[in-house]
């Protein structure tokens, strides 16, 4: 693999890195000639996605390596982007990592511990990635890098079919970014949020099922007509980690097929 890619001389950090858009972004990245660093909570799926990224990309000019990490825990965050500064500390952070849960409803049902849970992973783990990537670029001196977080067009528009503590979650994502791209402008270091309609990835998708009714309410707000795929936001969030997005700082990039701008849609 040639090392002149798009990321080429790139260190990435990539969280929730064996889910759908972590890890076509993992891949994406690697083929562009970064090292990357994938992270996630369940190791098993670690294994399972290293395993895909080796066999797609044999011959990386990055180095490729996994990490277990809850995203909630400052200590393994903190581990986790300290294990970069043996390749020299980093360059694009992707927090990534979120959840959406099963009981979360509105504002009558939704249990307090799963809005607790969350929170505690969808926002503080986020905070806890920026936090620690501004730390290491400080360290090692570095004056241009890109901080991608995971948002979601939830945080962007209302969504009748209630999902409160997800929602809120990405709307404290969408906010704590853009005064972090602000802060840090004059730093060299980008924030950016990646804003992803509903996808066919598990998150979603293993939520839905079977229940044709459920995915019918969605699949008509879609001007497109489906589900995007995560690597049309793999792509998306390549193009914020590379220096072709250079001047793109505060931007809230929303990846949807035209969702957030519709009033109706095709029939
Ligand atoms: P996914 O479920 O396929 O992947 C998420 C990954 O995060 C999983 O591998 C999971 O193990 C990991 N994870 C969960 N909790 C973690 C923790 N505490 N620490 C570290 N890793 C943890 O989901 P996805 O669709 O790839 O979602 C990625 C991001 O995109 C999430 O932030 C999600 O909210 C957001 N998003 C998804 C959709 C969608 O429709 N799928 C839409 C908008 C936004």
């Amino acid at each position: 693999m040639p090392s002149n890619g798009r990321l080429a001389g790139k260190n990435a950090v990539i969280t929730g890195a064996a889910g759908g858009i972590g890890l076509e972004t993992s891949i994406l990245f690697a083929k562009e000639g970064a090292s990357v660093l994938m992270a996630d909570i369940s190791e098993p799926a670690l294994e399972k996605a290293l395993a895909k990224v080796k066999q797609l990309i044999p011959d990386a000019a990055g180095q490729i390596a996994t990490q277990k990490c809850d995203v909630s825990k400052e200590a393994d965050v903190q581990a986790l982007v300290e294990a970069v500064d043996a390749w020299g500390g980093l360059d694009v952070m992707f927090n990534n990592a979120g959840i959406m849960h099963a009981q979360d409803d509105d504002a009558v049902n939704t249990p307090e511990a799963i809005w607790d849970l969350t929170q505690n992973i969808n926002v503080k783990g986020v905070w806890f990635g920026c936090k620690h990537a501004v730390l290491s670029l400080r360290k090692h001196k570095k004056k241009n890098a890109s901080i991608i977080n995971t948002a979601s067009v939830v945080a962007l528009v209302g969504a009748a079919t209630p999902q409160l503590a997800y929602t809120a979650s990405k709307g404290a994502v969408l906010a704590l970014t853009r005064e972090l791209a602000m802060v840090h402008a004059r730093e060299g270091f980008r924030f950016n949020n990646l804003c992803p309609a509903p996808l066919n990835t598990p998150l979603l998708q293993d939520w839905l099922g079977d229940d044709q009714p459920k995915r019918q309410r969605r699949e008509v707000h879609f001007p497109m007509g489906r589900f995007g795929e995560a690597v049309e936001q793999a792509q998306a969030v390549l193009f914020l980690a590379s220096d072709e997005s250079s001047f793109v700082n505060g931007h809230d990039f929303a990846v949807d097929g035209g969702m957030t701008k519709a009033y109706v849609t095709p029939e």
